[in-house]
């Protein structure tokens, strides 16, 4: 039996209607920015397997740290314990996050880091005595499947199900520099209405959403009059982190920072899975109690994995290095120049960039997982390149190691998708 059968007799897979979906297409190995299935056919990972494998999959520096890790120490409860790794990677991580930022909980993947994110800022609350139960978040922002995440997500295309169970949580429109006067009096309005303890969002780019973007500056007024009311602000930087928009972290870009940071995906450079959630000191403080029950607890077993913390360590730097920083600022211009041209092109509605991040909104009726959709997708696949449009959004977010050549073919296969439909 081949693979796609024996996958099909016990396996449910994510975001799929297997009924309308049955078939998985194998995939036998992965170097660089190239996936290859099982005909020795490869693809350029043009979203570099949903952000995570940055430095290319495969890595072997990656792989030798973590071989390494192995053979040390493979895994030990982070509660009562410590060990090197963890220690290394909270300082390494310290030195590139905005300075605010002083205190971390490891996690295991982008929901629970937004969990406890949402945790520190209801608890935070309590602990202090006040009485804050509505969170505050984007209406199109995507924050993970855990039920806490879930809230405070706005695609009701995941959440349906599960509305009436959710966190109450209010929601404002994007900024785009108009509207800001009125989102800043619905947040006054939510606030006396049922104090807000969080606000959460996805800083300069909405992934799930279609790569939506927008301006610092528009974001500043918001996180301001967030911190004039004592809302906690929460950045998640899931999608975002490590050197995706530019800079290490989007919140680079805006000045006033968060309270509480979220981090996964790339963190770990796509080899493992790991989550960490930062946060200043003056929400650490508010946990440091003789009273024990004021602490955060919240624990995941695999809190601190050693080889996913020395993954991690590789990763950051890698991310540091000379050459991937040059990578950045080439892929970044590579985009700029696309992007150039494709101005005025009919089946082109926008496009949009950040640091590596492209996006083209195509000038046609598409249901986010619509038939059109995956015709696009099968079409990209036939052209060696693996795109996983948004609804009528095409967006590139590729490894910082993919070649001109193998961008060229993401490229040449958007042309003619341009082309074709
Ligand atoms: C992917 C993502 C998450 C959820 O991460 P998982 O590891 O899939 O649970 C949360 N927030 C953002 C912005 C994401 O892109």
């Amino acid at each position: 039996m081949n693979l796609t059968k024996r996958d099909q007799k016990h396996i449910w897979h994510p975001l799929t209607q297997h009924k309308l979906h049955p078939e998985a297409k194998p995939i036998v190995r992965a170097k660089g920015a190239l996936l290859y299935d099982e005909e020795g056919k490869d693809y350029v990972d043009a979203i570099s397997s949903w952000y995570t494998a940055m430095y290319g999959h495969c890595n072997d520096f990656i792989i030798e740290r973590a071989h390494k890790q192995m053979q040390q120490l493979d895994q030990i409860i982070f509660s009562g314990f410590t060990h090197e790794p963890a220690v290394e990677l909270s300082e390494k991580l310290m030195a590139i996050l905005p300075a605010n930022q002083q205190k971390l909980m490891f996690n295991d993947n982008g929901s629970t880091a937004t969990e406890i994110g949402i945790k520190m800022a209801l608890q935070y609350h309590h602990n202090k005595g006040q009485n804050r139960k509505t969170l505050l978040a984007f209406e199109e922002g995507f924050h993970g499947d855990t039920l806490g995440a879930m809230s405070v997500s706005g695609l009701s295309v995941y959440n349906g199900p599960f509305e009436e169970f959710f966190i109450d949580v209010k929601r404002i429109a994007l900024p785009d520099g108009e509207n800001i006067p009125q989102i800043l009096k619905a947040i006054e309005g939510f606030h006396e209405e049922s104090p807000l303890a969080g606000f959460i969002y996805e800083p300069l780019v909405q992934g799930a959403a279609g790569m939506k973007m927008y301006q610092a500056r528009h974001l500043e007024p918001i996180l301001e009059k967030c911190k004039e009311l004592g809302i906690i602000t929460i950045a998640d930087e899931v999608m975002t982190g490590f050197g995706k928009t530019g800079s290490f972290f989007a919140s680079d870009h805006i000045s006033t920072k968060p309270d509480v940071m979220c981090l996964s995906k790339a963190l770990t450079a796509g080899l493992v899975p790991m989550g960490i959630t930062t946060c200043t000191q003056k929400i650490y403080d508010a946990f440091y109690d003789d009273d024990l029950g004021k602490g955060l607890f919240h624990a995941h077993t695999y809190s601190a994995n050693p080889i996913a913390c020395a993954t991690a360590i590789a990763g950051i730097e890698l991310l540091q290095s000379d050459e991937i920083q040059k990578n950045i600022k080439a892929i970044t211009g590579w985009h700029q120049k696309f992007a150039r041209e494709l101005e005025g092109h009919p089946k082109v509605r926008v496009t949009r960039q950040q640091g590596i991040i492209f996006a083209l909104e195509l000038n046609l009726e598409m249901e986010r997982y619509g038939n059109l959709r995956y015709q696009i997708y099968e079409f990209c696949m036939a052209e060696g390149v693996y795109l996983r449009p948004l609804g009528a959004t095409i967006y590139i977010l590729a490894p910082y190691v993919t070649t001109r050549e193998q961008m060229d073919r993401v490229y040449a296969a958007i042309r003619k998708v341009l082309d074709n439909f």
